[in-house]
């Protein structure tokens, strides 16, 4: 029984404690942006941008997975907003992957720099060297989307901590149940739950997470303070789609599993990418960081045209940009400028059952 497992357990049993006899058995949906608040305003909700129950309520399930005070943002990149935010002044240094989710360094460069922060980028294989003194903040993301490349996370933590910096670290590929920084050192964890988390393609949101009292104070503050509050509807959705994260990961790290080990024994397809499979440069690390090797695969095909002409055959890929819905997914990241082959592919693996996903992608890459 793993620690994973007893969380998963428990997350289908959170909120039930204090329900009086007869009360709604669901998470009420509180659609309200102020609250009933006559004389002394301490120690109950008071104004929508401070407390909401709902999204109280899904903290709390996420606090349960990351086993950390927790925070709720509208959306992935206003979670790393917060951490970046919350952790950095005028004359500090942050380092960034150079091949990580590519929207984090244009923030950076676009509002950070600005304000007088120097901002360093580096490709995430060479993290491993060290080399971080005089970094305020070194933020890491692995496995990297969409590369794929898999950073040794107590190692590097450790480094970063030694060196007098924060590390924070972008969680959004692997989840909770996958991976979990801060066991391996991490001070901050940050997520897109629009990913796999909320996993149906209808909901934006994103969280942080910390063990450090003052950096959970300081990112709750900037909440607080500049405003990125989630909407209670989009809150319970993501509340209700926890409930079966545990199930819908499972199988879709295992069909990865299997539709990786199919790809990168095909003619069509070169440079595959899957941290699970033993033949992947970050394997090592990722047995020992990784409960799975995920859902994500990368791979390249012949050429732009190629890459497209298989999107537009295969009928169980959608082609969207994004991952981690129940319906399996891929782009040619080349699209967004992404510094990768014009025929290379992420495709996220979604909840087909895997011999009709398989019998679809075959048939694709023979045409
Ligand atoms: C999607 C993504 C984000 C941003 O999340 P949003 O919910 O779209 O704001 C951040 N990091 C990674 C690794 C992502 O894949």
């Amino acid at each position: 029984m793993s620690g994973d497992e007893v969380r998963a357990a428990r997350l289908l049993h959170l909120g039930v404690e204090g329900l009086s006899k007869g009360a709604a058995r669901s998470l009420p949906l509180v659609q309200t942006s102020t609250f009933h608040l006559p004389g002394d305003p301490a120690g109950v909700p008071g104004y929508g941008r401070m407390n909401n129950p709902t999204w109280e309520a899904t903290e709390k399930a996420l606090a349960l997975l990351e086993d950390a005070p927790t925070r709720l943002f509208p959306s992935g990149m206003a979670a790393i907003a917060a951490a970046l935010f919350a952790t950095l002044k005028a004359g500090d240094r942050l380092l960034l992957p150079s091949d990580g989710y590519y929207t984090t360094r244009l923030l950076a460069e676009d509002f950070l720099a600005p304000f007088g922060v120097t901002v360093e980028t580096r490709g995430s294989a060479t993290f491993a060297e060290g080399g971080f003194d005089g970094f305020a903040v070194v933020f890491i993301e692995t496995p990297s989307n969409p590369g794929l490349d898999v950073i040794d996370l107590a190692a590097t933590c450790a480094a970063v901590r030694a060196s007098g910096g924060v590390s924070i670290v972008d969680n959004t590929t692997m989840t909770a149940l996958g991976q979990r920084p801060l066991d391996l050192g991490a001070d901050i964890v940050v997520a897109s739950d629009t990913k796999a988390p909320a996993g149906h393609s209808d909901v934006l949101a994103g969280h942080v997470a910390s063990r450090d009292p003052a950096l959970i104070d300081r990112m709750t503050l900037w909440r607080k303070l500049s405003g990125p509050i989630p909407g209670p509807q989009e809150a319970w959705l993501l509340h209700r789609s926890l409930e079966t994260l545990e199930v819908r990961f499972e199988r879709m790290c295992a069909s990865a599993h299997v539709i990786a080990e199919r790809l990168a024994a095909h003619s069509a397809v070169a440079n595959l990418r899957y941290p699970g499979l033993p033949t992947d440069p970050g394997h090592p690390v990722a047995r020992r960081q990784m409960t799975t090797g995920g859902f994500l695969i990368g791979f390249d095909l012949a050429d732009e045209a190629t890459a497209e002409a298989f999107l537009a055959d295969c009928p169980l890929i959608d082609p969207t940009t994004s991952f981690g819905g129940t319906h399996s997914s891929a782009e040619r990241r080349a699209r967004w400028g992404d510094a990768v082959a014009p025929g290379f592919l992420r495709l996220s693996i979604g909840l087909e059952p895997v011999e009709v996903l398989w019998t679809a992608i075959d048939a694709a890459l023979a045409r």
